[in-house]
């Protein structure tokens, strides 16, 4: 479990910063903006995870778990239907008599028992892939006796000690030198299939929530002050975070290394990006998590990983429990299914989590995952080498709500769309029709546009390619008055577009589409725009630069979007789009809104799927069995010769009209998948 599970989401391309903690919904990642490179990546050959079906089951053991059956414990992940097990191995506390000093066996682990290593023996003999999970962050009072610059201290000089543990720092030789050795025995021992790293870095608050503040041991000091010059500042800002990123992956290399060398084909999983085979991420609740809930936590967080390392293992959990204080306590059944069927329709195995041996006190998670685990296990040859075959990319910049509301008009209105935190994409910049940055976009995307790339920019950010003389940012409680519906048709019956918030003044247009009214009087009722005053203020404009179009809305849209759902805004972001897109849509629909469609392409198999994900089982902070749906017409704008619905088991009559094919799905359950050939 992640130490900032409570935490918020933080916008990637801060300012000036080359390495930024992203903290998205429970996950966090430590993404690259900066690198232009990536790392070499191994022959497909050697990576089981990315050639093979994977079912991956995780349980978080307590040391007096240690006393479980071992072959009871690998029936029961068998008869579950999952074929890649994690386990807790070592770290804070060892489930196998470790040798190695200032490493500690769980003291419920009965005498002569290695329960790490019987579970390895009993699911190898029934083929199933076991990952080992290590904590690192915190270990116990003896080894902080003995190496008290191993561990974190807080700005006061005390360490940080949760439950009797005491919190390593990544910067100190705990992390940088001992855990090789811990790792080393553990590789040698074991032939583990993989390892993973639980908190791989240092936790900006512990498990009830309380803030450490920065890491003030020699160690960081040593290393801050070599970076910037100056000591490590009181509360974490953008350097800090840049710094401890940047410590994350500096360890990351040195543990990928070992485990390459001692087993080349493990793989090495934790939160972050760089230097890992797999990225892991979360699907979770908190209770104190600010509403609304967001339904496509498992699509944004597949997305977000497979977009920015399309050459990795996605591994999005779907956490069981309902927050840390109810470990055996589980969210609704449908919304584990529904989380399961998103990380399949994205690319990713189905992946869940509970807490405790099997069987469990609260069996409604494992029972919400069992049909999926089933339908992928019948199913396998659907979910390997999946590419999205989308040619929108939505960029993870700006804040949450902002990314959000886009996350959501795109997936309503059924535009297959990819999303990336960093700037591999530009490579192959090609690959994508258009690119959506919700707020604050990279510079570097004026050569995307120069270079003939198409653009659409929100927000009160100056936007990456010239769009007129900036006056400033400003903030209203207004409108934007409609005068040009030719870009706009969506917004037919409306002559307004609500505005609340900030916006860039844009010198006026000769031909305006949206112009500013500000704030007027809005009270009593008698009052209302009395004192109205129409502006130039642009609220859009479309522009070219280089060989490429740019489509600039000043203000933040997304977040607007995300939090009231307007329908002017749902329109204008999708007209805009349509304008862009050189060649239309790839696929357009009569689905309804919350059935979720992805386009897949499988490159080995020389065929697409389109996956669709019933998403109408959510309302408020409820998740219900998803309505049944009937006759969803699909089009796509390039030759099918078949076109099969797996689930229903059927053809589907194929229609011809021009370049466009259509067929119908007749009827939806909670999840379908047309593969078209
Ligand atoms: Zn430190």
């Amino acid at each position: 479990m992640m130490q900032s599970h409570r935490s918020s989401w933080r916008p990637l391309w801060a300012a000036g910063a080359a390495l930024v903690l992203l903290i998205v919904a429970g996950a966090v990642r430590v993404a690259s903006s900066e690198r232009q490179t990536a790392p070499p990546t191994r022959s497909t050959g050697d990576r089981w995870w990315k050639r093979e079906p994977i079912r991956f089951l995780q349980t978080n053991l307590s040391e007096n778990d240690s006393t479980a059956d071992p072959k009871a414990l690998v029936a029961a992940v068998a008869d579950f239907g999952a074929n890649t097990f994690l386990m807790n191995m070592g770290g804070i506390v060892a489930q196998y008599p470790t040798k190695v000093p200032f490493h500690y066996p769980s003291t419920f682990l009965p005498p002569g028992r290695d329960l790490f290593g019987d579970v390895v023996r009993e699911a190898h003999g029934r083929k199933i892939r076991v990952i080992g999970r290590f904590d690192l962050s915190k270990t116990q009072r003896p080894v902080f006796d003995a190496h008290p610059e191993w561990f974190f201290r807080r700005a006061n000089g005390e360490p940080v000690i949760y439950n009797g543990l005491y919190s390593t720092c990544i910067n100190g030789n705990y992390y940088r030198e001992h855990a090789l050795t811990i790792l080393a025995e553990a590789l040698e021992r074991y032939e583990v299939d993989g390892l993973f790293f639980n908190m791989f870095g240092n936790p900006s608050a512990d498990y009830s929530g309380v803030p450490t503040g920065p890491c003030q041991c020699q160690a960081c000091q040593t290393r801050y002050r070599a970076r910037y010059g100056r000591p490590v500042p009181a509360t974490a800002d953008a350097d800090y975070r840049a710094f401890m990123a940047d410590s994350s992956r500096e360890v990351a290399a040195a543990i990928a290394e070992l485990i390459h060398r001692k087993r080349p084909n493990a793989a090495f999983l934790t939160y972050i990006q760089d230097h890992t085979d797999g990225i892991m991420s979360e699907s979770n609740t908190a209770v104190g998590r600010a509403l609304p809930m967001w339904p496509y936590s498992a699509s944004d967080n597949v997305r977000r990983s497979l977009g920015s390392e399309p050459d990795k293992v996605a591994i999005n959990l779907a956490m069981s429990f309902i927050d840390f204080p109810w470990r055996y306590a589980h969210v609704p059944q449908p919304e584990t299914a529904l989380r399961l069927y998103q990380n399949l329709a994205h690319g990713a195995p189905p992946a869940a989590v509970v807490s405790g041996p099997l069987p469990q006190a609260d069996r409604s998670g494992l029972l919400a995952a069992k049909p999926v685990f089933d339908w992928h296990a019948r199913h396998e040859e659907l979910y390997v080498g999946q590419k999205n075959a989308a040619r929108v990319l939505l960029l993870a910049t700006g804040d949450m709500a902002s990314y959000r509301g886009f996350f959501r008009v795109l997936t309503e209105e059924h535009i297959p769309f990819e999303v990336s935190e960093n700037r591999r994409w530009m490579e192959d910049g090609s690959r994508f029709d258009l690119v959506i940055a919700p707020e604050a976009a990279p510079p570097e995307l004026e050569r995307y546009v120069r270079d003939g790339g198409r653009l659409l920019v929100a927000g009160a950010t100056p936007p990456p390619v010239p769009v007129g003389t900036i006056a400033g940012r400003k903030s209203t409680q207004g409108y934007w008055r409609i005068h040009d519906r030719t870009v706009l048709p969506s917004l037919k019956n409306t002559d307004l577009i609500f505005l609340d918030g900030e916006y860039l003044e844009i010198a006026p247009l000769a031909r305006p589409i949206l112009t500013l009214i500000p704030t007027a009087m809005f009270g009593p009722p008698e009052k209302v725009w009395s004192d109205k005053v129409e502006t130039t203020v642009p609220g859009l404009v479309l522009a070219n630069h280089g060989k490429g179009q740019v489509a600039c809305l000043p203000w933040d849209i997304g977040s607007l979007y995300y939090r009231h759902s307007s329908e002017p805004h749902r329109g204008l972001i999708a007209d805009l789009i349509d304008r862009l897109l050189p060649a239309g849509r790839q696929l357009t629909t009569n689905a309804h809104p919350l059935v979720e469609m992805t386009m897949m392409d499988q490159p080995d198999r020389g065929r697409t799927q389109i996956h669709l994900v019933n998403g109408t089982g959510h309302h408020d902070t409820a998740y219900f069995p998803p309505l049944e749906i009937r006759d969803i017409r699909i089009d796509l704008a390039r030759d099918v010769r078949r076109a099969r619905a797996v689930a229903l088991n059927q053809d589907l009559p194929i229609t011809v009209n021009g370049r466009v094919r259509s067929f119908t799905l007749p009827l939806l359950h909670a999840y379908e998948v047309i593969v078209i050939e």
